[in-house]
């Protein structure tokens, strides 16, 4: 069977999150969603954190819903996924050791591309699409340019994610996996097998990067746009903010939902 679920969420236990784990999950519940794939930023609590965001993530989950533990973790300026951690994540300090231990881990919003020594990354996968950058209507064409050229040494993957911190944040691409059971084991070997796809309205990206050539066509054209508007959103808001204007949240959020 094929479930649906989103990647790259921030609860409250981030700093920058505003919605608990259990709202989180009654809210993606409720639109049809069956799994998230949490991404705490991890320099934001101390280790023993991470103990209570697993036994909160195990509470959560139920034969209808998987919550998978994961932490945002920062690499030489880079920003990396890694998708279901267990207890000894505490002590763990390298990508690696928590690849070793059967995470999968994903290059966050590569939008800093820098072209040295990418093929020697131990990665799993490539964020081609995160919303909160590139906009809820098609993936980022660089993003996918890279993934190309990763693949040429090592079985790297595409994903995409939402960045979510708010309500707002909604709307962006999802994963559709398949399983044969609502496990979380099932669903993180599924991934690392490639046996998934992300999709938004009518664009479905591969896991191996790959799309209709009408998709391709659209994304080359629109991916540009939609990063202009979000970049203009974005320089508009600090702008307002230094000159300590503050635009009420409600109009920013609903600007937000759309772009
Ligand atoms: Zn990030
Ligand atoms: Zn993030």
């Amino acid at each position: 069977m094929q479930v649906k679920g989103l990647c790259h969420l921030h609860s409250k236990y981030s700093h920058d999150g505003e919605v608990s784990l259990n709202r989180l999950k009654e809210s993606l519940k409720e639109k049809g969603f069956q799994f998230l794939l949490l991404t705490e930023h991890i320099h934001d609590f101390l280790p023993e954190k991470i103990e209570e965001i697993l036994k909160e993530c195990q509470s959560l989950s139920d034969e209808q819903f998987i919550i998978i533990p994961g932490l945002e973790l920062e690499n030489k300026g880079e920003h990396f996924l890694v998708i279901g951690i267990n207890e000894l994540a505490r002590e763990y300090n390298s990508l690696t050791q928590f690849r070793s231990s059967g995470a999968i881990i994903v290059w966050a919003h590569p939008y800093k591309i820098k072209q040295d020594g990418i093929e020697r990354l131990q990665i799993d996968g490539l964020e081609i699409w995160n919303s909160c950058y590139d906009g809820k209507f098609v993936p980022r064409w660089q993003a996918l340019k890279l993934l190309k050229k990763l693949r040429q040494k090592n079985n790297v993957l595409a994903y995409g994610g939402i960045d979510f911190h708010r309500f707002s944040h909604l709307g962006g691409p999802f994963l559709v996996v398949d399983v044969e059971e609502l496990l979380q084991r099932e669903i993180l070997e599924n991934l690392k097998r490639g046996r998934f796809f992300v999709k938004r309205g009518a664009v479905t990206v591969n896991s191996d990067g790959t799309m209709r050539p009408g998709q391709k066509i659209k994304t080359v054209l629109l991916s540009p746009i939609f990063r202009s508007l979000i970049g203009l959103f974005k320089f508009g808001s600090k702008i307002l903010a230094g000159l300590r204007i503050s635009p009420p949240r409600k109009i920013k959020e609903a600007i937000r939902s759309k772009l």
